[in-house]
């Protein structure tokens, strides 16, 4: 069996990389990656860089998206644009991509990854909660892939990858909020396939399972994961890393996927099929946070 590609569990640059498509495979292609300051993100920008292209990291916080493209830049050699923006707010999303067509001539990969999520029970959830989340993940991907559309992807053609989950697929517990909003933005990635691929911009999602090193990875109870037998449920036997996913977004974003658009690559181990979504255990697991947090 393939052994998992080498990684490190914070946001700095692997210490080795060899290619394992050609270290050319995005050469003169420059991409656009929200939330790419920290977590999968980090990691789609690094091997994206190593693989020849330049790319523009955006997310809230200016600071922290200006010291990982400093980190990804000394480390690949390739350039990196940190912008700031809120996808929930068009007005800062045109701002940014202009600038960042101030820098760069075009903008050919879209990867929509920013996203925000929690545990919690739907009985307990706000109704702010629940649409702050929808805002982020669902209006967000839609937000930023219209305004890059319209500004450049429309002239030229490209690529969009957006970073959903398998959370609705048997109805996780707990995750109402996030299930629904990258259920909606699966549907969504069908919708602009249609409507786009006559300008030849594929659309695609990329639906990551349990990933460690990722702050999705401990807030959802990775590390309680890891303790218990959950596991020895997931067919390939562990959690995938942040360069897995980004070697399956390497693949959506590139010529090697000509001819995919509209799907949803399931990056999980196989472990949507075979893991456990025990309700009350997952409560009980809520309810012993929530009290340490209080
Ligand atoms: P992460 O490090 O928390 O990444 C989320 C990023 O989104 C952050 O860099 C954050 O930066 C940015 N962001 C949040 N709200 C934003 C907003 N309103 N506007 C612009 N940027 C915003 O999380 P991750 O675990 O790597 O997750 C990355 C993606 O993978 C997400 O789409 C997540 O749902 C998906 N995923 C992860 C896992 C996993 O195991 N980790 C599993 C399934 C799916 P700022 O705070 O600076 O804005």
């Amino acid at each position: 069996m393939a052994q998992p590609p080498p990684d490190v569990d914070t946001d700095d640059c692997l210490p080795d990389y060899a290619p394992l498509f050609s270290a050319r495979l995005l050469r003169g292609k420059v991409a656009f990656i929200t939330g790419g300051g920290s977590g999968i993100g980090f990691r789609v920008a690094e091997v994206f860089m190593r693989h020849g292209c330049s790319t523009i990291i955006a997310s809230r916080n200016l600071q922290r998206v200006t010291e990982a493209a400093k980190k990804l830049e000394t480390a690949t050699g390739q350039r990196c644009l940190p912008l700031s923006l809120d996808v929930r707010q068009p007005q800062t999303i045109m701002a940014a991509v202009d600038e960042a067509l101030k820098e760069f001539e075009r903008i050919d990969i879209l990867v929509n990854n920013a996203a925000g999520n929690f545990l919690c029970p739907a009985s307990a959830l706000s109704f702010n909660a629940y649409k702050t989340v929808i805002d982020i993940d669902t209006l967000g991907t839609f937000n930023v892939s219209k305004v890059l559309y319209e500004k450049c992807l429309r002239d030229h053609g490209g690529a969009i990858v957006n970073i959903t989950a398998t959370l609705s697929y048997r109805g996780q517990a707990l995750q109402v909020h996030a299930g629904t909003a990258k259920a909606a933005i699966d549907a969504m990635t069908r919708h602009l396939a249609v409507e786009w691929g006559p300008n030849n911009i594929r659309v695609n999602s990329l639906a990551p399972g349990p990933i460690a090193g990722t702050e999705g990875y401990r807030r959802l109870g990775g590390a309680h994961a890891e303790a218990g037998s959950y596991f020895t449920t997931v067919p390939l036997q562990r959690a995938g890393n942040k360069t897995e996913i980004a070697h399956s977004v390497l693949f959506l974003a590139s010529p090697l996927a000509s001819y995919v658009t509209g799907t949803t690559l399931v990056v999980d181990g196989g472990s949507w099929l075979t893991s456990p979504n025990n309700f009350p255990g997952l409560l009980d697991h809520w309810a012993m946070e929530a009290k340490k947090g209080e």
